[in-house]
């Protein structure tokens, strides 16, 4: 059985073969315009993003895609054209974190990876409460 799917860009069925989930059309079409892109670019270092966009009637949106997929990279001059940060909103040259951000997510994960294990450890240990509390009986006792 063929895995068909709908194309995310134009709705047609299409045969999915992995990747991102549009048809070979789209995708040819994509590739021109990241083509058209790339070249607009090295000819008018410094455009903006939406001087690109409306040069070449290709959404901003797209053109942050590329960026954001690392196909596209800000080099030199292109200072202008410019992703955010998805977590701190820093201006960022291509993929979704900016350095510090991409270290910071790292870090993180492995703090909860060693929270549940601290967790889990804590649920064996005896209640803090109850031995308190005999220590209190005891003294009572006296
Ligand atoms: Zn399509
Ligand atoms: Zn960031």
């Amino acid at each position: 059985m063929p895995d068909v799917r709908n194309c995310r860009r134009c709705g047609k069925i299409f045969t999915y073969t992995g990747g991102m989930q549009i048809c070979h059309i789209c995708k040819e079409q994509d590739e021109i315009d990241f083509r058209k892109v790339k070249e607009y670019l090295y000819n008018h270092p410094g455009a903006t993003m939406s001087e690109v966009s409306s040069a070449l009637e290709i959404s901003v949106e797209r053109i942050k895609g590329y960026l954001r997929e690392g196909r596209l990279e800000i080099v030199g001059d292109m200072g202008n054209l410019i992703l955010e940060c998805e977590s701190c909103g820093k201006a960022i040259r291509s993929g979704r974190f900016c350095d510090e951000c991409s270290r910071g997510l790292a870090s993180e994960m492995q703090l909860t990876a060693k929270d549940m294990t601290d967790m889990s450890k804590t649920g064996q240990q005896p209640n803090a409460k109850g031995v308190g509390m005999r220590y209190l009986n005891k003294d009572v006792r006296k």
